[in-house]
């Protein structure tokens, strides 16, 4: 039986790992729809080879290019929010999600809505918007499958118990590029050198999130909604291999953990194929060649972005929106070469300060927190700790 499939961010680094595996499977699937945000070159040249119904890119700028490049073929090409929606809309069994940021969120939500299987990779929208997303995964009976990798390990483990037979839930993290530098040596470190992950080949902007860390904490929320055991048993440990990827502790003391070569098309495989399995490319474990596994504590100074991640966590309401909103903003000017590498955690934590909304109780509530904490965090670039 072939599984018809939606992928949104079809040309970014998730998306094309997903890409690769429909390629390898190409008897198994039959995908529908692909979203990119502005390359029409390359999503016109993903939809001649995977010969979607629709492709859709964001921004409506780039629908003449797309529209042209897709001359001949049966591929609709549309552009634009509405479009967005209507591609997720068309009910396919799998939808992909893997736009990058709360841009995701939208989309993400109308493929939810649909009641069918949504693979999540889009965690700003659920960071976001915890609340509200994982009301409407209740309310239209949809499969939420967890593609980050530590989210899908601790899916994987959570088969062989029940969440309330659950001690404590590890989410491991690599401690990024800068694990081992000096707050001093972190405070000159590029753009360059923070996207250059020692494991994983990611997006710039969670090449920059692992670098401050910010992504554990990020991910720490969103684990927080996937998994309701409770924020007191949601633990992160630092493990520099990132062959670990998250261990499950039943209330008996044992332990158990999902391992794999770092390669995300481990976890996509795992939500594609579910409950199946289906064959990958990726490199086998080796433990004998790595030879070793390092564990060690998180450093809260050095990584202050884990601090306030726990904290909006613990807030609720409108905090963790505000902490993403202000993530985004700073690492944006941070890639652009705006602000310094520590300046993020600063923007953050002053705009998590200075800007104190009510709980989102719908969506445009949600957008206007977002958008206003953006416009805040846009006010941190220049304003000193002490002259703030
Ligand atoms: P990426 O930057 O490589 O790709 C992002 C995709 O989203 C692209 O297709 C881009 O065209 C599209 N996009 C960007 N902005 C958009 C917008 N405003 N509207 C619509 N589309 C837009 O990012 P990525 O590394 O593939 O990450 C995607 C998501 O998956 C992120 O939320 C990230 O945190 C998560 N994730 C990624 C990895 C990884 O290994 N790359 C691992 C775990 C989780
Ligand atoms: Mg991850």
């Amino acid at each position: 039986m072939t599984r018809t499939l939606s992928i949104f961010g079809a040309t970014g680094s998730v998306g094309l790992s997903t890409l690769d595996l429909v390629r390898q499977h190409r008897e198994q699937y039959r995908v529908v729809a692909l979203t990119a945000n502005g390359n029409a070159a390359d999503l016109a040249k993903l939809a001649r080879e995977f010969e979607p119904e629709m492709a859709v890119v964001a921004d409506e700028a780039a629908y003449p290019a797309l529209k042209e490049a897709l001359t001949g073929t049966a591929t609709k090409a549309a552009a634009g929010p509405a479009a967005l929606i209507e591609a997720a809309q068309m009910g396919a069994d799998w939808t992909m999600a893997a736009i990058v940021g709360c841009a995701g969120l939208p989309s993400t939500l109308a493929a939810i809505e649909g009641g069918k299987t949504v693979a999540l990779a889009n965690k700003e929208a659920l960071v976001s918007a915890g609340e509200l997303m994982m009301a409407a995964v209740e309310r239209s009976g949809a499969t939420l499958l967890p593609v980050d990798s530590e989210h899908n390990a601790i899916f994987q483990c959570l088969a062989g118990g029940r969440i309330d037979q659950v001690r404590k839930i590890t989410l491991t993290a690599s401690g990024g590029p800068f694990r081992t530098f000096s707050l001093d040596q972190m405070r000159a470190v590029t753009p360059a050198q923070a996207v250059a992950h020692p494991n994983w080949d990611m997006g710039a902007k969670i090449s920059v999130d692992s670098a401050t860390m910010m992504n554990k904490g990020l991910e720490l929320i969103e684990a927080h909604h996937l998994f309701p055991v409770g924020l007191d048993k949601l633990d992160i440990v630092v493990h520099p291999q990132s062959v670990i990827h998250s261990m499950v502790e039943y209330v008996d003391r044992s332990t158990l953990a999902q391992l794999g070569s770092p390669d995300m098309r481990i976890p996509i495989a795992s939500a594609l194929a579910w409950p199946e399995r289906i064959e990958t490319n990726s490199l086998p474990l080796d433990l004998a060649k790595i030879g070793r596994l390092d564990f060690e504590q998180p450093d809260l100074v050095r990584f202050p972005a884990l601090r306030l991640a726990r904290a909006a966590a613990e807030q609720g309401g409108a905090t963790p929106a505000i902490l993403n909103a202000a993530n985004e903003v700073a690492v944006a000017a941070f890639l652009a070469g705006q602000v310094g590498f520590l300046d993020i955690a600063r923007i953050v934590e002053q705009t998590l300060s200075g800007y104190v909304p009510n709980a989102p109780h719908s969506l445009d509530a949600l957008f206007s927190i977002d958008a206003a904490a953006r416009a805040y965090a846009e006010t941190q670039m220049d304003i000193l700790p002490d002259a703030a």
